[in-house]
């Protein structure tokens, strides 16, 4: 599968906001952005002015890159939220929360979501039970999300609970990693979601 290989501080800076793509070290003071608040390359401190396009233009990317997703995925997302009932943009958000890697990060198995979806691809996650390797997979109400048994005294995981365990869990999971378990307990709500997306904009980038 196609995936984006460059430096990721580089898309942060583009989209001149946190993005929290490398885990432990966007929380220091390495962190790139805090370095260097201007976009990447030789022009990059040059002020420029931004057309309407370009700043939903800018906002699907963040979108995309938060979420680790390529465009053509993204614009089905997209076009599903478009098809279900409610507004366009909250459904987009919400089906992009849902995925099994963003949940799994959510819920402290990765430090990133790039990790926690290295988790979920080498076969570590259950799903109500059954194996999942999926990313993508989108996780329903009520699914319980595991780490499979055998993987239970890998050092990794350690290090990654050591690391995660202080964070806020978003309200919509319940979350118990002495037991490597994690329950859905509802979708999240537009409300609830915290990404820094104007979500409108996207919406209105693809509508014209
Ligand atoms: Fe973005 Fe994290 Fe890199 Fe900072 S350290 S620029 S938040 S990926």
């Amino acid at each position: 599968m196609a995936r984006y290989t460059g430096a990721v501080c580089r898309l942060c800076r583009r989209e001149g906001d946190k993005l929290f793509l490398k885990g432990d070290r966007c929380y220091t003071g390495k962190c790139a952005i805090d370095r260097r608040p201007y976009p990447p390359g030789q022009h990059g401190k040059l002020r420029k002015k931004v057309s309407e396009y370009g700043l939903q233009l800018r906002e699907k990317q963040k979108a995309k890159r938060i979420y680790g997703v390529l465009e053509t995925q993204f614009r089905n997302y997209f076009e599903e939220a478009d098809r279900k009932k409610g507004i366009t943009g909250d459904n987009l958000l919400i089906t992009l929360e849902s995925r099994l890697d963003n949940v799994a990060y959510k819920a402290g198995l990765g430090r990133s979501r790039t990790e926690a979806r290295q988790v979920v691809r080498h076969n570590h996650v259950l799903v109500n039970g059954k194996r999942v390797n999926i990313p993508s997979y989108l996780v329903k109400a009520g699914d319980v999300i595991q780490i499979a048994e055998k993987s239970h005294g890998i050092q990794r995981f350690k290090d990654i609970f050591e690391s995660t365990s202080g964070r806020p869990v978003a309200e919509w999971l319940s979350v118990d990693l002495d037991s490597y378990t994690v329950k859905v307990l509802a979708l999240p709500t537009r409300e609830q979601i915290t990404v820094p997306v104007l979500e409108t904009l996207i919406v209105e980038l693809y509508s014209k």
